[in-house]
Order: C-alpha cells, then sequence, then structure tokens
C-alpha cells in the first residue's frame, strides 16, 4: 500500500480508503452483517487505514458493520470518519441533538473518538453559512472534548465556492467528489486545499459507476498501464499530489484487491501536470460537460455546470431520473430552474464542449 501524509499533520494515511457505503445488500438485509464486515478486515489485511463512514449509509448499517470490524483491530492502527448535518439529523438543531447523533455513531463504530467528523454535504455557501452557525460550535465542543480529533467538511460544491469553505482556516481537511468526469469543477479547490495543509479525501472516483460502464470513453486512462478503466480511474485520482485519500467503495474482496492494485507503484504529479496530460484526451466524448465553468454569468443565475453535469448522467447510459436525482440530490438545485433559460446563448458561445446547453436545458426542464 501507497501511504501519504494528512495535510500538515504526522498522520500516514494509506492512499486508498474503504468507502463504506457498498456493503452487500442482500448480506444486510439478511442480517449478516458480520459476514460485510469482512471487507474493512480484509482491507485492513491489506493495508487500507482509513475507514470513511456515516449513519444512513447501507440502510443505516454501514457503521455497524464498520464497527464490528474496528473492534478487532488496534484503534491507533487506523482512522475512522463519520458525518453529521443538520439535514441528517432532520430534528430541531440544538446540543442535544447534535450529541446523540456523535454518540450514536461512536457506539455503532465502536470507538471512543471519531479522527474525522465531517460536517456533511454542503450543498452551496448558503447551505455552508447555514451549517457553521447551527452546528461547529458543537464540533468545536466535541474535538476540545477529544471525542472528535479532527473537525472536516464535505461538500459538492465546485473549486471556487470551495475555495471560500477553505480560507475560513476552521477545516483540517475536506471530502469531496472528484473523478475523471468532474475534476475541472473540483481542481482550484483542492490546489488551495493542499496548499494550506489540508487533507484532501476523494468521493466517487468511479463517477457513479458511469466511468467503469462506459469503458470505451475512458480508456484513454488505461494507455501506459496494465489496469483496467475502473483502476485506471482509480489511479487518476490518487495520482494527485493535492489528494491524500482516494475512497473506494468496496462489496467484495476482488473490489478491495482492485483498489489497491490501483495504487501499486504509485507516482504523485500535481493536479496541473495531470490536467494538461489529459487536456485533449477522451473529455469531448460526446459533448459531455466537463466543469470547466467557462460559461458562467447566466444572465438569469442558471447553475449551468451542474445541469450539463448531470445531463452527462443521461449521455453516458442513465435515464431522465437519474438526471433528476442529480440535480436534486447531488447538486441541491431547482429543477423549475431550467425553464428560467432566456436562450441569449452566452454560454453556448462560452463553452469549450460545444454541448447544445440550451436543448438540454429544455429536455431537463419537462423531467417530472
Ligand atoms: S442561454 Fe440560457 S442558460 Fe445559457 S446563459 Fe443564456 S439564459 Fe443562461
Ligand atoms: S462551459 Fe461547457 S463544459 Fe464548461 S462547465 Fe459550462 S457547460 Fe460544462
Amino acid at each position: 500500500m501507497y501511504y501519504k501524509k494528512y495535510g500538515f499533520t504526522d498522520m500516514q494515511v494509506s492512499a486508498i480508503g474503504l468507502g463504506t457505503m457498498r456493503y452487500d445488500d442482500e448480506d444486510i438485509t439478511a442480517g449478516r452483517l458480520e459476514k460485510c464486515a469482512e471487507i474493512p478486515l480484509y482491507a485492513f489485511e491489506k493495508g487500507i487505514n482509513y475507514f470513511d463512514s456515516a449513519p444512513f449509509y447501507c440502510q443505516d448499517k454501514s457503521e455497524e458493520i464498520t464497527g464490528i470490524a474496528i473492534s478487532q483491530l488496534k484503534r491507533d492502527k487506523i482512522y475512522v470518519s463519520s458525518k453529521t448535518s443538520f439535514y441528517a439529523i432532520g430534528e430541531e438543531i440544538s446540543r442535544d441533538t447534535f450529541r446523540r447523533r456523535l454518540e450514536t455513531s461512536l457506539t455503532r463504530l465502536k470507538v471512543d473518538y471519531l479522527d474525522f467528523y465531517h460536517l456533511w454535504c454542503l450543498l452551496s455557501l448558503e447551505s455552508y453559512e447555514e451549517q457553521m452557525d447551527a452546528l461547529y460550535g458543537f464540533f468545536e465542543e466535541a474535538k476540545n472534548e477529544g471525542i472528535v480529533k479532527n473537525i472536516v467538511f464535505s461538500s459538492h460544491m465546485q473549486g471556487k465556492e470551495i475555495e471560500n469553505v477553505i480560507e475560513s482556516n476552521k477545516f483540517k481537511g475536506m471530502l469531496i467528489g472528484y473523478n475523471p468526469l468532474n475534476y475541472r469543477f473540483r481542481q482550484s479547490g483542492i490546489e488551495l486545499a493542499y496548499e494550506k495543509g489540508m487533507g484532501v479525501v476523494a468521493m466517487n472516483p468511479l463517477g457513479g459507476g458511469l466511468i467503469p460502464q462506459n469503458p470505451l470513453a475512458f480508456e484513454y486512462l488505461t494507455q501506459g498501464t496494465d489496469l483496467n478503466v475502473a483502476q485506471a480511474a482509480l489511479r487518476f485520482v490518487a495520482s494527485h499530489k493535492e489528494i491524500t485519500i482516494t475512497l473506494a467503495g468496496c462489496t467484495t474482496k476482488e473490489h478491495v484487491d482492485d483498489a489497491v492494485k490501483a495504487v501499486e507503484g504509485l507516482k504523485e504529479y500535481k493536479s496541473s501536470e495531470i490536467v494538461a496530460q489529459y487536456v485533449d484526451k477522451g473529455m469531448s466524448f460526446n459533448n459531455l460537460c466537463t466543469g470547466c465553468d467557462y460559461c458562467k454569468g447566466c444572465p438569469v443565475n442558471i447553475s449551468i455546470p451542474k445541469f450539463m453535469d448531470s445531463y452527462n448522467e443521461k449521455i453516458l447510459g442513465g435515464n431522465d431520473f437519474e438526471v433528476k436525482d442529480r440535480i436534486l440530490y447531488h447538486w441541491g438545485v431547482k429543477i423549475e430552474d431550467a425553464s428560467k433559460c432566456i436562450a441569449c446563448k452566452m454560454c453556448e458561445k462560452q463553452c469549450t464542449q460545444h454541448p447544445p446547453i440550451i436543448e438540454r436545458l429544455k429536455e431537463i426542464a419537462k423531467i417530472v
């Protein structure tokens, strides 16, 4: 296993972290939690020492399953993370609800402290400010007590927006989606986080499965390697100097082996070097939006990159339901905004990929 230093700390973390949102659904439904726990135990055997968990994953059993494994490992050999937000709490925001959530996570994970506790799912600067006001004080209190070692955040915001959160200097690290489809949304964010000495954990390195499901579109990532497309996509992310940990969601031991292979003999490069290497490759496939954000400045404030990123799902084999799901729950944008377009064409003139943005927005506006 290849290890990296977590930001400006002394923590040595594995370049691959275990994302614990993909335990086998049938086993969970049948109550075979011990069997699911074989995955984190196997991951640890293979050198993975970072376990990313959260309430609600896997029928709300992820923390419990991960805890079964963690209780069999030496606590000081692993890093354990979980998350909370007021969306997750779904109750009145108070110290009591925050504590109840935190204590539940500790109990389920069978630990006395969390190495990383995330302010979960910052969808926009507005939601960031709301969550900071409501929750950050409770995070600090838990940190002062020693039950949370590091306060971190997770976000689906783009690079520029993420920069605002990083500049607050309130967080030791961040968890963001990063993959060969969306890296341009996030590149400036990871660069700033790295410069500031934050740890950067990348989730969704396979684009929610879109990348392995479309091997021809992403074959260019495998050139000069003996890796398959999924492994090559993991290596693409892990090889960024600015990214500390790449999360791999594993259902089987073979998935763990795949992820471990992806970082064998890993070489790190600055993101600017990686982007330069891939700039002319693959990314214009079927007019996919690459998240470059050159289309900013819409006169009616449509979040064009977010809508076009969601439409990518359809181009890569998805359907309207998946497009809608991504708009609403990944980006947190109102689908009705798509119908505000006045067809001024500003975005289409500025876009380097030349997708028919206006047509796609019309199509999205009709999704119910
Ligand atoms: S064409 Fe529509 S989406 Fe594009 S900038 Fe003009 S109003 Fe905004
Ligand atoms: S300019 Fe084009 S490719 Fe870039 S984010 Fe906007 S729609 Fe996507």
